[in-house]
């Protein structure tokens, strides 16, 4: 059963019950814009006693806001209550919510996209706010007074950038001025939420847009301020004839492959972090110089990226292909053992990416992607780094203390292994003799 079939037999369920019950907000967008919806909300005018009647064992969690989540062949579907939210004095959530008619709930929801409802068997739309004029012109609409919208709850100027960028609609002039004028207020919001809605933006295919976005309104201040100084961080126009940071790392957003990985889009975003703090300018060469950049912009990204709650393996992705991206310049002149430990990192695969966009939104150097794909190729027959010959026993086994010492002793020979120097165990044992 799909999750539009188990929503669609628990809305009968409560129309039975005599309660008037629609799909409502973003599986309705989302179906009216030819997009398979992520799940399917219920509004109804059942309230949360009556749902949790006929649907014992449900779960309550929100039920004082008029939210029940039930679970159904598998599938978890919340059912709200139709509400008209009271005061706002916190700029994150209502006060109170008082239970009333379809109507109201249609013009307590953010924008006119996301207003609408849908009758679960004719398919019949009920539009409240003019939302399928918006959802046909593709355009994004606050709701009401978009100032007043904004300021009851300050998550919304970033949702509204989130649909901007995700459905790629224009946002409506009053409600764009709104978003400008508005934009401190994101500070009232958790590191969490915006993080949440942070990675939609990022991730869409049309990121650019979200963060060029970002900029304009001034919520990138709320979000990632230090994005601001790539902004005329100017470069030397021999490597970068595309212009400053910001510019660079714009046009390398929009190159990345639309499923790019959330760590390759933060990456992406933030490998050149930490050119405006180390821009120095060498009177003897007469250019500028970011000496540094990678290792203060690995550390800029882990900061950057602990501010906003990501997950430790998210930040440690994130900031190693960060602290990793100049190495790619090197690649033809490292040595076999250091190339095949340069390669056998998880992130490698990603850090190609960054590399591959790193170059083509600038000097369009291609050869040290070539070189590392021929590379590849070239080691695929066995693992990059092969079951060792020998380990910490044998040292043992000839007399020697455990320590330090040993990791050095195993990394030399794991290195004549990788150069393909020592090919068995007795090869290896022959080579920690002489080295003894
Ligand atoms: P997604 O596809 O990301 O789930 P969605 O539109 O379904 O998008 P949800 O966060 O799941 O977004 O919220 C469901 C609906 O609840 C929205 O479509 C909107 O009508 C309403 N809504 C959600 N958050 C807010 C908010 N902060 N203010 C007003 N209405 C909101
Ligand atoms: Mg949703």
């Amino acid at each position: 059963m799909s999750n539009r079939e188990a929503a669609t037999a628990q809305a009968e369920i409560l129309t039975k019950a005599g309660h008037i019950t629609y799909f409502a907000g973003g599986c309705v967008r989302d179906k009216l814009l030819g997009l398979k919806p992520k799940d399917f909300d219920l509004a109804t005018s059942a309230t949360p006693k009556d749902v949790l009647k006929l649907f014992p064992g449900s779960n309550q969690v929100g039920a004082h806001f008029g939210v029940v989540i039930t679970k159904y062949a598998g599938h978890h579907i919340e059912i709200a209550t139709f509400r008209t939210d009271g005061s706002y004095a916190d700029g994150r959530r209502p006060d109170s919510v008082t239970f009333s008619t379809p109507e109201e709930d249609a013009h307590r929801r953010d924008f006119t996209i996301n207003g609408l409802f849908e009758h679960p068997e004719t398919g019949e739309i009920i539009d409240h706010v003019n939302g399928l004029a918006d959802i046909r012109d593709r355009v994004l609409r606050a709701i009401g007074t978009p100032s007043h919208r904004f300021q009851e709850d300050a998550l919304r100027l970033l949702r509204a950038v989130r649909f901007a960028t995700t459905l790629d609609f224009p946002i409506e002039t009053s409600t764009l001025t709104a978003l400008r004028e508005n934009s401190h207020l994101l500070h009232k919001i958790s590191p969490e939420r915006i993080r949440d809605e942070f990675s939609k933006i990022i991730t869409s295919r049309n990121r650019r847009r979200g963060i060029e976005l970002l900029v304009d309104t001034g919520l990138i201040q709320h979000v990632i301020p230090e994005v601001i100084a790539l902004i005329g961080c100017e470069q030397p126009p021999e490597w970068h004839p595309e212009g400053d940071v910001y510019t660079h790392t714009c046009i390398m957003l929009e190159m990345l492959e639309d499923d790019a990985s959330l760590e390759l889009c933060l990456a992406t975003l933030l490998h050149d972090i930490a050119k405006p703090p180390t821009q120095t300018f060498d009177e003897e060469s007469n250019r500028i110089r970011f000496n540094g950049h990678d290792t203060l912009g690995a550390e800029m990204t882990e900061e950057i990226l602990s501010r906003l709650k990501y997950p430790n393996a998210v930040i440690r992705d994130a900031a190693h292909m960060v602290s990793r991206h100049m190495q790619f310049m090197n690649v033809q002149q490292m040595r076999k053992a250091r190339l095949k430990r340069f390669m056998s990192v998880p992130t490698f695969e990603q850090e190609m990416e960054l590399h591959r966009v790193d170059c083509a939104s600038s000097n369009g150097f291609t050869d040290n992607y070539v070189f590392l794909h021929e590379k590849a190729e070239e080691f695929a027959a066995e693992p990059l780094i092969p079951p060792a010959w020998i380990s910490g026993k044998d040292l043992i086994q000839c007399g020697l203390t455990p320590g330090p010492g040993f990791k050095e002793i195993l990394d030399e020979i794991q290195t004549e292994q990788l150069e393909g120097r020592i090919t068995s165990r007795e090869e290896a044992l022959a080579y920690l003799k002489k080295l003894l």
